[in-house]
């Protein structure tokens, strides 16, 4: 599909610590590829500036090379920094990859290095690019806690240097993260951190558990960018409403905007997806019947019958499908998780359940419900943080088979796995937060009927869940005629990047002459 150039070409330059699909833990990764790609078709120069992990999926970079060799400041030392070139999905990388031992490690986060240390280098390792190549982009767009002191960094020294173009976006994907660091660890990147350290600039000024001497960079972040964004326009008022970083948001209002994420519809496309047994399309749903089957057999789901027993495919069939692709998180909201699992099996239907655990209670929770119920006829609880790059593929399929694809998030800034469901013919079940209430609509609530595509619930607790699911599973199983409809109208929701990104376009060609240069 030919896409409309925009009449201004920017170059834009992202700074972010995950990009998909080399270094992928959550949403961010997929955002950033998105976001830069859909720019890209616009007609923008785009590049990304990502930590050199070490466990980066290097098979995915195409034509990789170093660029240069720089020293670049952490701690009093000038650290011999190399930076490489190459093309991750069709957009220009540049690594950084610093000779201390910063980013070394089996994972993207959790490494035996101080992660503020690191990504404070990070954020003054690509300036420093910037200045020693003089690389003058547009807007430089940073990501989350991780690259907000780049924000900082720039005004208070690079653009007194060479760097005076570029103008700085900051978009914030989840607020709970906010990047907590002491005045002598910013001092660290060569900044004077007692500067940073007061109520208008970076400490964090929480009134219970208020600490002087602890500042926060996301707020940092939030001060010196020309714009933030935040990734829906829900989480954007809930954020602006509760939280302690509120009284900043509302103080730079002006600035801050709520833009929905978008997917990428080329890599999640059920018509060309490669790990799919058979493509389909919302003219044709009929793959999808089959991928259910498969992933119902493939895990042995719901089959009494024997293989060759034809009734085995009516069967899968009348048994819904939901699956819940998650991190396991509390963001998440686990409890209704495991509530269910336990209420899936009640009502006769069959649950998948791919999750990634970082914490280790909720990895032997998962694990000893996975035990209880692997076995069993209706359940799968698949726990693969160390096969990443497996449950990527996996989740393709996943998502290709389900007929419903379960958020409950007790908050959710803007949710991909809702989008992506759709995208695959999986009808959401999800609670009413953030980016998911300006996604799905209930298909019950009668001023909705245009924009109707799933099922909603409000309350934290067990019986919201329950009345949604119960609703969900009657309308399979009574309504299938106008279920296949819903199934083709999910699918053909836009959620592309195509539609959302011009926003980002419109912000940053909002702030691309700013004459604001903070405080
Ligand atoms: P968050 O960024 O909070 O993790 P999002 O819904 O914004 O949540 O994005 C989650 C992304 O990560 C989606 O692409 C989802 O498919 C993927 N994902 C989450 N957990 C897993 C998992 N266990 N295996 C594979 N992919 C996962």
């Amino acid at each position: 599909v030919g896409i409309e150039k925009d009449s201004d070409q920017l170059h834009i330059i992202h700074v972010t610590a995950e990009m998909a699909p080399i270094a992928k833990v959550g949403g961010l990764g997929d955002v950033v590829t998105g976001l830069a790609r859909a720019c890209s078709a616009r007609g923008h120069k785009v590049d990304v500036m990502l930590p050199f992990y070490e466990c980066l999926h290097k098979d995915q970079i195409d034509q990789l090379k170093l660029l240069l060799t720089y020293d670049s400041f952490h701690d009093g030392d000038w650290i011999p920094t190399k930076a490489f070139h190459g093309e991750v999905s069709g957009i220009s990388v540049i690594f950084i990859e610093p000779s201390n031992h910063f980013f070394k490690g089996q994972y993207v986060y959790g490494g035996s290095y101080n992660e503020l240390e690191a990504y404070l280098f990070f954020s003054r390792a690509c300036l420093e690019w910037m200045q020693v190549t003089g690389t003058q982009p547009d807007i430089i767009h940073a990501h989350e806690w991780q690259t907000s002191a780049l924000s900082l960094l720039y005004w208070d020294m690079y653009h007194h240097l060479s760097i005076k173009k570029p103008r700085l976006v900051l978009t914030i994907h989840n607020m709970e993260h906010y990047g907590e660091c002491r005045k002598e660890q910013l001092s660290k990147c060569g900044l004077d951190g007692s500067i940073y350290a007061t109520v208008d600039k970076a400490v964090d000024d929480r009134t219970i558990g208020h600490n002087p001497e602890r500042l926060s960079l996301l707020k940092g972040g939030i001060v010196y960018s020309n714009a933030v964004v935040t990734v829906s326009p829900t989480y954007l008022k809930e954020t602006l409403n509760s939280g302690w970083l509120a009284s900043t948001l509302i103080m730079h209002r002006d600035k801050y905007y709520g833009i929905l994420n978008g997917i990428d519809t080329a890599m999640w496309n059920p018509a060309e997806d490669i790990f799919l047994p058979l493509k389909f399309h919302a003219q044709n749903i009929k793959g999808k019947k089959i991928c259910k089957h498969y992933v119902q057999r493939g895990l042995g789901l719901a089959s009494e019958g024997s293989l060759a027993d034809n009734k085995v495919f009516d069967d899968t069939e009348k048994v819904p499908l939901v699956v819940c692709i998650t991190r396991l998180v509390a963001q998440k909201g686990l409890h209704l998780i495991t509530h269910a699992i336990k209420l899936v099996e009640e009502l006769g239907g069959n649950m998948v359940v791919l999750g990634r655990a970082s914490d280790g209670r909720v990895e032997r929770e998962f694990e000893s419900l996975a035990n209880l119920h692997n076995q069993g006829p209706s359940i799968r609880i698949l726990l693969m943080y160390s096969l990443m790059f497996f449950s990527e593929e996996l989740s393709h399929m996943l998502y290709a088979a389900a007929d419903f694809v379960l958020v409950p998030s007790i908050y959710e800034p803007c949710g991909l796995a809702q989008m992506i469901g759709m995208r695959y013919g999986a009808v959401p079940v999800v609670r009413k937060t953030g980016g998911l209430a300006d996604t799905v609509f209930d298909m019950d609530d009668q001023s909705n009927h245009e924009t109707a595509n799933g099922f909603v619930f409000e309350g934290i607790d067990e019986g919201s869940l329950n009345r949604a699911l119960e609703r969900s599973f009657s309308f399979y199983k009574e309504r299938p005629a106008e279920w296949n409809d819903l199934v083709r109208k999910v699918m053909c929701i836009d959620n592309s990047w195509n539609n959302t990104a011009g926003k980002y376009v419109e912000v940053y060609n909002s702030v691309r002459f700013d004459p604001y240069v903070p405080l």
